[in-house]
């Protein structure tokens, strides 16, 4: 499916961002587990550009997440009767194995935002010198032309420029191919699938 997109642009200088480089499914490696990566934009000093890095604004969306699957754990084991319908069940047994991985991840995820929340990585060269993108760029969707329309200025000043980006429609549609990457613990990139 083509999907539109939104470009950040200087007013000052007309340095242009765009949105797309924030697509694609990004995980952390971790002892052989999918742990999600979520990104946002930031001002990286080394790259001079605005890029994806690293985000861990998901903690409580995350703490809730763990909560839930505890919970759902503690009701299969409570069942009096939990370890004969394991055995009968494979639904049951099913279920089980989804709440231990729900919960795995989970403290993993949460062990990277404790580790590195105020850290954060450019996703592109590793550097920790980055700005946090802290802005407003949400624009009116229109779905009948599957485009965003209008102009906001999101409040973030171009560092070492002064000038404030502005969001507006890329005025495209791309049917982009985006690749599947993986980062070791630390934030480093180790591999990058493209679909074939
Ligand atoms: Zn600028
Ligand atoms: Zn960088």
């Amino acid at each position: 499916m083509s999907m539109s997109y939104k470009i950040l642009e200087c007013e000052k200088c007309g340095y242009t961002a765009s949105e797309f480089s924030l697509w694609g499914r990004r995980a952390y490696c971790v002892d052989g587990l999918d742990i999600p990566m979520y990104v946002r934009f930031g001002w990286c000093a080394r790259c001079e550009e605005l890029l994806a890095i690293e985000s861990f604004e998901d903690a409580d969306e995350t703490l809730k997440e763990v909560d839930e699957a505890r919970a759902d754990l503690r009701r299969h084991l409570d069942s009096t009767l939990a370890p004969l319908l394991g055995l009968l069940l494979p639904g049951r047994r099913k279920a089980m194995a989804n709440a231990m991985e729900r919960l795995h991840i989970g403290i993993r995820r949460l062990h990277v935002i404790a580790r590195h929340r105020g850290t954060e990585r450019c996703l592109s060269c590793g550097s920790r010198e980055v700005v946090p993108f802290e802005g407003n760029m949400d624009l009116p969707y229109d779905l009948m032309s599957r485009s965003y329309l209008g102009l906001r200025l999101t409040g973030f000043v171009h560092p070492g420029c002064g000038g404030i980006f502005f969001a507006k429609p890329s005025g495209l549609c791309i049917n982009m191919v985006m690749p599947r990457r993986w980062y070791d613990f630390d934030g480093l990139l180790i591999e990058e699938k493209w679909p074939q």
